[in-house]
């Protein structure tokens, strides 16, 4: 896909429901050539982002910038390979440069999260089986390797110039802490890395009790919306033709999910995060629990407490401690 002055390389992922990651690519008027995205920190991957570039007729060496959406894997990691064999410079959302970067060993990351699960109700086996698999944990090496670097933050308003364009940084948290979206104001597109997708509804999970991802995301959502952008560029699948209308698609998508475990609380009574994770009808092709892989099953965990966490912030209900356990009922 080429729209004037960016164009877009598919480069592979080892995640079966989303295949690839689209990378977008800005030629450089001296020859140069900025990213954003960066792909998994992977060969397979890299080798799709340098075939890519090259078959634009740009050299993949001269890669001078890559911005990076958010700090999953398959946006940021692949960044550790590509500025090493380049030398080019790094740019990440300021938020997302303190959660993922700049606090402790990245591998903490997963334990902090595992931690939460288990305090939810997960079964202690089955979280460690999680831990075995998750995605992270093959590219804590990048992390690691991407904290060395001196990456340089993004915050609100910021503009930055990719190729012949310049972009307007927005934050709009929620996927991540820190995930911004880069707008071409001119040209009404914006390249929106995992705030909206094609099909499939970008996850959003809880990793610290003390913050609402959700509410951060439904607010990001209604914002998009506001824009009036005729074009978003997304991190998987096609680009989006009425970002606007599949925003609030998405939006009303979680307001339908919001009620359904309230209702589910109030049939029930007071239950565990990992016993709605279990109840809520998730839009997969598996019938029971027990054949959700583990990377589903952490999804699915991530997202019922997320939601739990929403409705406990808009006071709809709250968290209870049972025989060391904690569970969640409907409020009044
Ligand atoms: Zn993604």
């Amino acid at each position: 896909m080429a729209l004037g002055l960016v164009a877009s390389v598919r480069a592979w992922l080892p995640i079966r429901s989303l295949g690839a990651v689209n990378v977008y690519v800005h030629p450089a008027g001296d020859g140069g050539v900025h990213l954003v995205d960066s792909g998994i920190y992977s060969a397979r991957s890299i080798h799709d982002i340098v075939r890519g570039v090259r078959a634009l007729g740009l050299d993949p060496r001269r890669v001078e910038r890559i911005v990076a959406t958010h700090f999953h894997v398959d946006h940021l990691t692949g960044a550790a390979l590509i500025a090493e064999a380049t030398g080019a410079e790094v740019l990440l959302g300021r938020r997302d440069l303190e959660v993922a970067l700049a606090g402790g060993d990245p591998g903490e990351f997963i334990d902090a999260a595992i931690k939460l699960f288990v305090e939810h109700g997960m079964p202690r086996g089955e979280a460690e089986e999680i831990r075995g698999s998750h995605p992270a944990l093959r590219a804590v090496e990048a992390y690691r390797a991407l904290s060395r670097l001196d990456i340089k933050p993004l915050a609100e308003g910021d503009t930055v110039r990719l190729g012949e364009t310049r972009y307007r940084v927005l934050e709009m948290p929620g996927h991540t802490p820190g995930h911004i979206i880069l707008v071409a104001e001119e040209e009404a597109y914006a390249i929106v890395g995992d705030l909206i997708l094609q099909g499939i509804t970008p996850h959003v999970t809880l990793h610290n009790p003390q913050t609402d991802p959700l509410g951060d995301y439904l607010s990001s959502l209604e914002r998009l919306a506001a824009l009036n952008l005729k074009l978003a560029l997304p991190g998987h699948r096609e680009p989006i033709h009425e970002p606007a209308s599949r925003a609030m698609e998405i939006l009303r998508h979680h307001q339908e999910r919001l009620e359904e475990i309230i209702r589910l609380l109030q049939a029930r009574g007071p239950q565990t995060g990992y016993q709605v994770a279990r109840q809520v009808r998730w839009r997969v092709r598996y019938k029971s629990w027990e054949e959700y892989p583990p990377p589903e099953r952490f999804f699915a965990m991530g997202e019922a407490l997320a939601h739990l966490r929403r409705l406990e912030a808009t006071g709809r209900v709250e968290q209870v401690e049972r025989s060391g356990a904690t569970l969640w009922r409907a409020a009044g």
